[in-house]
């Protein structure tokens, strides 16, 4: 048990993180102390947490949201302060009383309050991984800089983080390792007949074999783009390039990735496909705690298969890949594209496979600069942006 018990804001607690977060910490009351939790516009649902957990402040990022709330909160006599938008994420993602951010909201969204909580030397639990494909390098500096420690909760990169040795921070190969094996599940439409991919469905495309997610990370799963995103991701996490780094396809989501040392010897962690468990591990991390998560049954859980990426079914595998070795905005522009297309592809504006097709023409249309500052990246975000719904309107 820690001496102090530490105080935990979660951005983004309505969503599908957010909620496995929440669940995690009421099996574990006495350990954590609910200081802040945020959501965009779903009133019901953070006044139902606010009930349960009674955190010090509420965040509606919308003002409508936000006023609704605050008369919910007022007449079942709870005193919690509500804030709005960006500027009250960024308060509750900076504030003295806490010591652990959960960045769960989805998309660059994140980016401002998941950085803030890095540039105040939180703990920062990092689900939210558009925000590190933005800004990269930026976000590590504030990380080394102001003394956060920074906590992966994608299952793959808490597998790897945990199968790493001490210090690899000093350099992948100065530790021994060869390779990191990031595995993916290939989605649900790993065998789809190629000709049935321009005609598949939002719903299709979110009912993911292993997983229940947000619906943006459930499409990002079905182009494997989300494996593209996990790629940026673990460059940056792990201080290591595209070549080091191999993704795996493997349909069981049972090893959650490996990593792979040069006297042959590959590390795997393993377990149920459950958010639960990464969660539980960085909030207790460097000790364990119970997550509520099922056994893995080794008498149950049959074969474990493995494949190659498929990149001609798969194109947004190979454009996060030339982002990240072009470097500068473009892991950005990329995000950012694929942030306007998967939107369009959920509101049925566009197919399917039309989603790399308008990325890779973004990635062409606009210029990658060195990502110096957080306003460069920003502005690269809103051209690409811009430059997505103008080709969605224009086809
Ligand atoms: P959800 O869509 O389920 O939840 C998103 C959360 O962010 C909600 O609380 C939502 O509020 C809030 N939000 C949405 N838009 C905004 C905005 N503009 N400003 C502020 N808050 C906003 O997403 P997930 O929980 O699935 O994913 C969250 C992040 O975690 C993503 O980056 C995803 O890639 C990552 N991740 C998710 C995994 C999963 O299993 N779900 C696994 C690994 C990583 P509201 O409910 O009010 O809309």
């Amino acid at each position: 048990m820690p001496a102090t018990i530490p105080g935990i804001t979660i951005l983004g607690a309505t969503g599908s993180i957010g909620v496995s977060t929440l669940e995690v910490i009421a099996a574990q009351k006495d350990r954590f102390r609910v200081v802040a939790l945020t959501a965009n516009t779903q009133v019901d649902r953070l006044f139902q947490q606010c009930q349960a957990f009674e955190p010090k402040f509420a965040v509606m990022v919308d003002a409508d949201a936000a006023q609704q709330l605050e008369s919910k909160i007022n007449r079942a006599g709870l005193e919690i302060q509500v804030l709005q938008g960006l500027d009250g994420l960024i308060e509750v993602a900076t504030l003295a009383q806490t010591d652990h951010v959960m960045a769960a909201i989805v998309g660059g969204a994140g980016l401002l309050p998941s950085l803030a909580a890095a540039e105040a030397g939180k703990r920062v639990l990092l689900a939210n991984k558009e925000a590190l494909v933005m800004s990269g390098q930026l976000f590590m500096d504030a990380v080394q800089k102001n003394g956060a420690e920074l906590l992966p909760i994608d299952s793959e990169h808490n597998a790897i983080f945990q199968c790493m040795p001490d210090h690899y921070c000093q350099g992948l190969a100065a530790v021994g390792v060869r390779k990191i094996l990031l595995t993916g599940s290939g989605g649900p439409f790993r065998n789809t007949p190629f000709e049935e991919l321009a005609r598949v469905t939002p719903d299709q495309a979110c009912a993911h074999p292993n997983w229940s997610m947000g619906r943006k990370i459930s499409v990002d799963s079905a182009t494997m783009m989300n494996k593209g995103l996990e790629l940026i991701e673990a460059c940056w996490l792990f201080d290591t390039s595209p070549d080091t780094i191999e993704i795996v396809v493997h349909p069981q989501s049972i090893i959650h990735s490996m990593v792979e040392y040069v006297d042959g010897s590959v590390l795997a962690q393993m377990g149920m496909p459950d958010m639960r468990t990464p969660i539980a591990h960085a909030l207790a991390w460097p000790q364990r705690m119970e997550s509520g998560v099922e056994r893995l049954d080794f008498f149950a859980c049959g074969q474990l298969d493995f494949q190659e990426p498929d990149y001609n079914r798969f194109p947004c595998l190979r454009l996060a890949e030339e982002a990240i070795r072009t470097g500068g905005t473009m892991p950005a522009i990329l995000n950012a594209a694929n942030e306007v297309a998967v939107q369009a592809f959920l509101d049925q504006k566009l197919p399917f496979t039309r989603i790399a097709v308008l990325i890779e023409k973004v990635m062409n249309s606009v210029d990658s600069r060195n990502a110096d500052s957080l306003d460069i990246i920003l502005e690269a975000d809103a051209r690409a942006r811009d430059a997505a719904s103008r080709m969605i309107l224009a086809a």
